[in-house]
């Protein structure tokens, strides 16, 4: 018989769960993906031209035997079932707020053919653990330690199926046009040699680098991750069972993205709402103009600045600046961290509602297993410990360029303030009462 994949977040042929599950019940299997305006709006240009590339190159391996659509899922799934006698409808478990709807929305509509999930981009499917008493886990270690001793499925064998020609041929859209950004490139191959070149010459040292913005010490997958062009099962596999600190803090990073994606599961308001809600009552300000300083990278305050132009000009930011730039936003500024979290959204190639959203809570201080309210980031002598040299603040911020070492973090210091470059748009050492007082008040 045939049968429909439906691809979503898993934009690979390799160590794919719903592709293994459509080939026991089909010989013949159409690839189709739905170009869905309520998941693109939101997205933003540089998000929305890697997916373009991701299309394109699972089309390429496909031999352009995917059919894309644009429209309503719920109207365009059944309808594309219908067209192919599909018995069965493929997909990976999507667990997210809109996806979940959209999937409850959609199976319904099917009318005779059948719905099978299997797989999702987890390793563990968010929701499939809790604590001894039921619960859902709320503070990282004891969901770490739970989510070691479950274990992951061995990767999905390769299948082999005979891919249905579509009645129209392989077209998408323009491309979204991201300006003068550099982008990854897209795609499950250049996913595949990044991670291969990672584990032979990047993994060893990685605990020890991971915070250090002016080295390339990480392994940049979040968008191949974001787009299920590679999977951590994937990953963590090749890991094997491999010990040692480096292993150690990326299966760690990698169940960080897993327990947020549970906690999401579990409270999907949170993508929205302060996870804490005695944070309701936190007096924020409503100052335009710094927010505009803040987006654009000109508070003065030079990691800042690097953090937030890094964002523009490549739609990733390293994990260390993120914090940074959040906590000066929250604390310094004491804007909501949702408008925060939306210009992320915006830019962010790997932009995802779980690890953005309640990433930027652990920030406020109002989520789950926070940082504690009270401990507030220095921009300055955060700065100074993980860009000990100035190299990463001299690559985004030109107007620094000049000032050598470690002192291009207090510009301010020196006896002329470099041409073009920006004060402080605050003080940083009176914010941080201002907030803890504002913080007193609601504690
Ligand atoms: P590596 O250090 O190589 O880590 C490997 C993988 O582990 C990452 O690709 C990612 O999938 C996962 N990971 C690592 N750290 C975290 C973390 N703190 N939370 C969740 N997963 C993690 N990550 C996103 O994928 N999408 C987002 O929208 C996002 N928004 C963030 C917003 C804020 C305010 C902060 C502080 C962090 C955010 N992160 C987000 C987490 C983290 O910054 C990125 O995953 C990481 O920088 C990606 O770079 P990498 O692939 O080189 O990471």
């Amino acid at each position: 018989g045939t049968a429909l994949l439906w691809f979503r977040r898993d934009l690979r042929l390799a160590d794919l769960p719903a592709l293994a599950c459509a080939a026991e019940r089909a010989s013949r299997v159409l690839a189709l993906y739905v170009l869905d305006d309520a998941l693109l709006r939101p997205a933003g240009e540089p998000r929305r031209a890697f997916l373009h590339g991701c299309l394109e190159a699972l089309a390429g391996s496909l031999d352009g035997r995917l059919l894309v659509v644009h429209g309503d899922p719920v109207r365009e799934v059944p309808r594309v079932a219908h067209s192919i006698g599909a018995g069965s409808v493929h997909v990976s478990t999507d667990t997210g707020p809109y996806g979940r709807r959209r999937d409850r929305a959609v199976a319904a509509a099917l009318d005779g053919v059948d719905w099978v999930e299997c797989g999702s981009p987890y390793a563990v499917t968010p929701g499939r653990l809790t604590k001894p008493d039921g619960q859902p886990y709320r503070v990282f270690s004891p969901f770490y330690r739970a989510w070691r001793r479950h274990g992951w499925p061995a990767p999905a064998p390769s299948s082999t199926v005979d891919w249905i020609e579509p009645e129209e041929p392989f077209s998408l859209p323009p491309a979204p046009d991201p300006g003068p950004m550099s982008l990854p490139r897209p795609g499950e191959a250049a996913a595949q040699e990044i991670w291969r070149s990672f584990v032979e010459s990047g993994l060893d040292g990685y605990a020890a680098g991971r915070d250090r913005p002016d080295r390339p010490a990480t392994t940049r997958l979040s968008p191949y991750l974001r787009w299920g062009c590679l999977h951590p099962r994937t990953m963590l596999a090749d890991l094997g069972s491999r010990r040692g600190a480096d292993a150690e803090s990326l299966r760690s990073e990698l169940a960080w993205r897993e327990f947020y994606a549970d906690v999401l599961y579990h409270r999907p308001e949170t993508a929205r709402q302060n996870y804490d809600r005695r944070f309701d009552r936190l007096e924020y300000d409503t100052d335009q103009d710094a927010f505009d300083r803040w987006r654009t990278g000109r508070t003065g305050y030079p990691i800042v600045d690097a953090g937030m132009r890094q964002l523009l000009a490549e739609g990733w930011m390293h994990n260390r600046v993120r914090m940074i730039v959040a906590s000066f936003l929250v604390k310094d500024l004491h804007l909501p961290w949702w408008l925060g979290a939306r210009h992320f959204m915006r830019h962010l190639v790997d932009g995802d509602l779980a690890s953005n959203q309640l990433n930027w809570q652990w920030v406020a201080g109002t989520g789950t297993d926070p940082a504690p309210f009270f401990r507030i980031f220095n921009p300055t002598t955060q700065g100074e410990k993980f860009d000990p040299d100035g190299d990463y603040v001299r690559r985004y911020v030109p107007e620094l360029r000049e000032i050598p070492g470690k002192a291009v973090h207090q510009p301010w210091k020196l006896p002329r303030l470099p041409t073009g470059y920006p004060r402080p748009i605050v003080d940083h050492a009176h914010e941080r009462t201002v907030a803890l007082d504002r913080y007193n008040a609601i504690s």
